[in-house]
């Protein structure tokens, strides 16, 4: 039987990036990974797809739409190849994935294909097809990631009735897509579609899109999205979703408790993702798992058992890749006896629409209900030469600080380029900048990133230039 210092269940963000941290620290580390291909749902299925889906859809739009102001006129009609876009988003993907491959056996990690499930707190079993192998690691790290979660009334028919999976893979543009959810993932692949032509309708339980994030960044994406003609049903409460035919037909109760419909080719359902542990058997190790299914840690990502350890999707905090992988360098710098720590504050959240959202730190909802004194600077990406030249104008940045200290405490943007941009906002708040620290920054000029000096001069003294 191989034996191990580590084994890690699961090869997504959160799995594969531990394994690298765990060989470079001198572990003997194995990867178990159910699906031929790795890097998980974020490689796969999730973030590289999106966003190869999300840059070829913008590139058609651009033509159809921007390219005659630029003065760049195309002979004859310009049109969408949905096979060829599929294809090489897929392309992207393989590629992706077997870079991963690539750096297993460059760091010696031995990859095991197959189901990971526990015989006991030290053994997992590798089933693949049937055909069984045990391997015995001293610690294990279970990174089994999440699925799309659905409503219970909601049967996924994988064809017309759709998840994520599903909507990276399209062999047509729809006419006209629904989408429940207005969550980061429906906001992303709605748009996609819309630009690519389809009909695009947003139903959403609550009274905003992107709930969570700053209320001023739901709004102004709102006005964005709807500016493109995304239509959106806020707090409507769906409550049948049925196929008939080629049709996809979906209830909801509207604010008022009155019965709408609404009448599509495909319904997209992207209410959330669940933490995922099928199969794994985390009972026969004494695995805690919580009331929503998560598996159970403690500040050190550690479970109930005291050598096994979760992190990513499958444990509490925000499903995000980024967040998984530094919970994977944590832990297998905590194995290696350092002493790592993360600033969940400090994980950036970001909407790949465009234009992009991002944001680190408290909110203004946030800072309010916790009775913190602060001020706001905020800064339109319309007053910056860069976001004409680009004719990207919408959006802005908003920077919160304390009002006593002036240190930052929260960075919020959208507009072109903010999901690049936002790494400014959180190295700023990693070494507890001060507002007039960002704003006596030297920022290149033409560029995005003069928006945040200028809502950092807005925040210190109300003292930003440009407007
Ligand atoms: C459409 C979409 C777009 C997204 N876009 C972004 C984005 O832009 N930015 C971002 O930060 N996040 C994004 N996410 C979320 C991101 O993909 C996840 O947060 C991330 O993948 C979580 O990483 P993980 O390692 O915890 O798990 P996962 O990536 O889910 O990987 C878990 C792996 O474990 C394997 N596994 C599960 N059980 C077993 C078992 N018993 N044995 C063996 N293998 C097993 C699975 O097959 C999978 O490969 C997106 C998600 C989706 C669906």
């Amino acid at each position: 039987m191989n034996q191990y210092d580590v084994a890690i269940i699961g090869s997504g963000p959160g799995g594969y990036v531990a394994a690298i941290r765990c060989a470079q620290l001198g572990m003997k580390t194995a990867i178990v990974e159910k699906y031929s291909t790795l890097g998980g749902t974020c490689l796969n299925v999730g973030c590289i797809p999106s966003k190869a889906l999300l840059d070829s859809s913008h590139h058609y739009e651009d033509a159809v739409k921007h390219f005659e102001e630029h003065g760049i006129d195309i002979p004859g009609e310009v049109k969408v190849n949905i096979k060829q876009m599929i294809s090489r988003k897929q392309g992207v993907v393989d590629q992706t994935t077997k870079g991963i491959q690539f750096l297993m056996d460059k760091n010696k990690i031995d990859v095991y294909e197959g189901l990971g499930s526990f015989k006991d707190a030290t053994h997992i079993n590798v089933d693949k097809d049937g055909k069984e192998e045990t391997i015995e690691a001293k610690h294990t790290i279970i990174a089994t990631g999440s699925k799309p979660s659905s409503l219970p009334f909601i049967k996924i028919d994988k064809e017309r009735i759709i998840t994520s999976t599903e909507a990276l893979e399209l062999k047509e543009v729809p006419k006209h897509m629904i989408v429940i959810g207005g969550g980061v993932i429906g906001l992303e692949l709605g748009q996609v579609y819309k630009r690519l032509g389809a009909e695009v309708t947003v139903i959403e339980y609550m009274d905003r899109i992107i709930p969570g994030m700053d209320g001023g960044l739901s709004k102004e994406l709102t006005r964005s999205l709807k500016k493109q003609k995304m239509k959106f049903n806020l707090s409507h409460k769906v409550k049948s979703v049925e196929r008939v035919g080629d049709e996809v037909v979906v209830k909801a109760d509207d604010k008022k408790g009155k019965e709408v419909t609404f009448t599509g080719d495909y319904c997209l359902v992207s209410v959330g993702r669940r933490p995922y542990t099928d199969g794994l058997n985390a009972e026969a190790a004494g695995v805690k798992l919580d009331d929503r299914g998560r598996v159970e840690v403690n500040d050190h990502l550690q479970t109930n058992v005291s050598n096994i350890y979760a992190i990513g999707d499958v444990v509490r905090g925000a499903m995000l890749a980024h967040k998984a992988e530094e919970e994977g360098t944590m832990v297998a710098e905590l194995l290696a006896g350092q002493k790592p720590h993360i600033n969940y504050n400090l994980i950036p959240g970001v909407v790949y629409t465009w234009p992009e959202v991002a944001a680190v730190g408290k909110t203004e909802e946030e800072l309010k209900e916790a009775g913190v004194e602060y001020k706001v600077g905020q800064f339109p990406m319309r007053a910056l030469g860069r976001a004409r030249a680009s004719m990207d104008i919408d959006g802005f940045v908003k920077i919160l600080a304390d009002k006593a200290t002036d240190e930052v405490l929260g960075v919020h943007m959208i507009g072109a380029r903010c999901a690049d941009l936002i790494t400014e906002g959180v190295t700023a708040m990693e070494f507890r900048a001060s507002a007039e620290d960002i704003a006596r920054m030297s920022h290149a000029h033409p560029t995005y990133a003069e928006a945040v000096k200028e809502a950092a001069l807005a925040a210190t003294d109300d003292r930003a230039v440009h407007i």
